[in-house]
């Protein structure tokens, strides 16, 4: 299936922005981004789709707030400046979201709360509720506990556990590159782009994974291992640039290309 064609049969569609995505050149979230997403996601809804959001991001907003910590290593520093940075991070999307008369909810997991299946109940009666009732779930992880030790650590697995959860149709990764490619294009100009996969395992032995970028802390790996965990319960995914104009408008128009995951 092309990737016009999942937009269009998917009825329930988890979108996923990496930092980078959301920051723009000087480092702060990129409040017009934010805005003219929101708008596309606001017309997919009133058209019948049901989305959820999985928002990196924290990080890069608490950092413009509060630059003073910028370089403070230490991991509870980096923990606080993600709880200062989560609240501007939501008033970016909240902010996005008004003009478009949609609520916004906020959900903030950790890996704990996917292994243990009361929580996991609850979570997704509050994910469904919240969707039958027009709001947009948005969803991030929640480093104020998340230690190391039990860090999900990358929101492309977030996305794909928080697809699973909701029995979503569709898991769409946004990032800064166009998809995959045969190895990092930031890297080499050569690189070529892999417009659709089938088998992720093999495709893995086939590619070159480079390093990650400034903000990112996944990686072009986690997204593959996203894909694959979504896909072995039939949720294909899209990975494709995020920063492209009028982005979801023009992956679901055919006019962007991108690479599908097929499950
Ligand atoms: P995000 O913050 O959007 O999750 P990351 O920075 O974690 O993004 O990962 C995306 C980056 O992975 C790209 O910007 C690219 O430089 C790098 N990368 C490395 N190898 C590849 C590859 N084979 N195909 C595409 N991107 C790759």
């Amino acid at each position: 299936m092309t990737i016009q064609e999942l937009i269009a049969s998917a009825r329930k569609i988890v979108f996923k922005f990496g930092s980078n995505t959301l920051a723009g050149n000087e480092g702060k979230i990129n409040a017009a981004f934010l805005e003219e997403f929101a708008g596309q996601a606001a017309e997919l809804c009133t058209g019948g789709k049901q989305i959820v959001i999985v928002s990196s991001g924290a990080q890069v907003a608490g950092l413009s707030t509060l630059d003073k910590w910028a370089r403070k290593k230490d991991l509870h520093y980096r923990q606080a400046l993600c709880a200062v940075g989560q609240v501007q991070l939501m008033e970016a999307w909240q902010r996005a979201f008004e003009p478009h008369s949609r609520h916004i909810a906020q959900i903030l997991l950790t890996q704990d709360d996917f292994g243990d299946s009361i929580r996991t109940l609850n979570m997704r009666n509050t994910l469904f509720t919240l969707v039958d009732e027009g709001i947009i779930p948005i969803i991030n992880e929640n480093d104020t506990v998340s230690v190391e030790e039990i860090k999900i650590g990358d929101n492309d697995t977030l996305a794909a556990q928080s697809a699973i959860l909701w029995s979503a149709d569709l898991l769409v990764l946004f990032s800064d590159i166009d998809g995959l490619y045969t190895k990092n294009p930031k890297e080499f100009p050569d690189a070529e782009l892999v417009e659709a996969v089938s088998n992720i395992d093999s495709i893995r032995a086939n590619v070159s994974i480079g390093a990650v970028s400034n903000f990112g802390t996944g990686g072009i790996a986690t997204k593959l291992t996203a894909a694959q965990r979504a896909s072995s319960y039939g949720i294909p995914t899209i990975l494709a640039h995020g920063g492209k104009p009028r982005c979801l408008e023009a992956l679901a128009a055919g006019r962007q290309k991108g690479t599908v995951f097929l499950a």
